[in-house]
């Protein structure tokens, strides 16, 4: 089938290309000790975030969504020894299996988890005056997704990075009907993204392990 073509080109891909540690590859595996296990991003992903990382020579990173800790990982390890990543998760398990990683990775210091509802941590970050962050990932409850983007907009600078993943969900975001709170969650983020004149925006559509999906991309203006 298509799928097992996509999924096969897809590892392919990663072991030509992706380097994956003891650490990342254990990581990986401690999901299953979280709520929702499985659903971190590919090592492809893992290692393009890392790359975006170092090509826009981020040195702050905010996360919604940790899970054990794999995105997050990648993340730290492009950055110098004085980047930080402060990374949001709502499971208090999932948070700390990714402390254990984080120790693992030796990117401990680096990473700061904030367990609670991710729209309330980032609230905090704001009260707090935090310093702008360059580039934020979107992988938490998609439902929520427009309110992380406005969030993430008061921690931003002319400039900062916002990728957010799953916006395409096997076709799904074009079911306007939809009464899975997902997909409206990221149609009424594109409605946002369309008409906020402060983001320039595309997104890509990917297939390979998880299937058929994409992510978006937007830069700060
Ligand atoms: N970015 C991670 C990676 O690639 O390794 C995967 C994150 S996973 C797709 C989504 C995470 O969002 C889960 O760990 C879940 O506990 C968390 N989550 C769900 N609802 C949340 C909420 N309201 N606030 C914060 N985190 C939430």
């Amino acid at each position: 089938t298509a799928q097992e073509d996509f999924a096969a080109v897809d590892t392919y891909l990663i072991d030509h290309l992706v380097h994956e540690d003891q650490a990342l590859a254990d990581t990986r595996r401690s999901s299953a000790e979280t709520a929702t296990p499985g659903i971190d991003v590919t090592q492809s992903m893992g290692a393009f975030l890392g790359l975006l990382v170092q090509i826009t020579g981020a040195r702050r990173v905010l996360e919604f969504g940790t899970l054990a800790g794999y995105s997050s990982i990648w993340m730290a390890r492009a950055m110098d020894d004085d980047g930080a990543v402060v990374t949001l998760d709502i499971d208090p398990a999932a948070a700390q299996v990714a402390r254990r990683n984080f120790h693992a990775a030796g990117v401990a210091e680096r990473v700061q988890v904030r367990v609670g509802p991710a729209l309330e941590s980032a609230e905090a970050l704001i009260q707090e005056q935090a310093e702008p962050f360059d580039l934020v990932f979107i992988d938490a409850d998609k439902v929520k997704t427009p309110h992380y983007l406005e969030a993430s907009l008061e921690l931003s600078h002319p400039g900062t990075v916002i990728v957010i993943d799953n916006v395409v969900r096997s076709g799904a975001v074009l079911e306007q009907d939809s009464t899975d709170p997902d997909i409206q969650g990221i149609r009424a983020l594109m409605e946002l993204i369309q008409a906020d004149e402060r983001l320039s925006a595309t997104a890509l559509q990917t297939v390979g392990l998880k299937g058929w999906d994409g992510f978006l991309l937007a830069r700060v203006n």
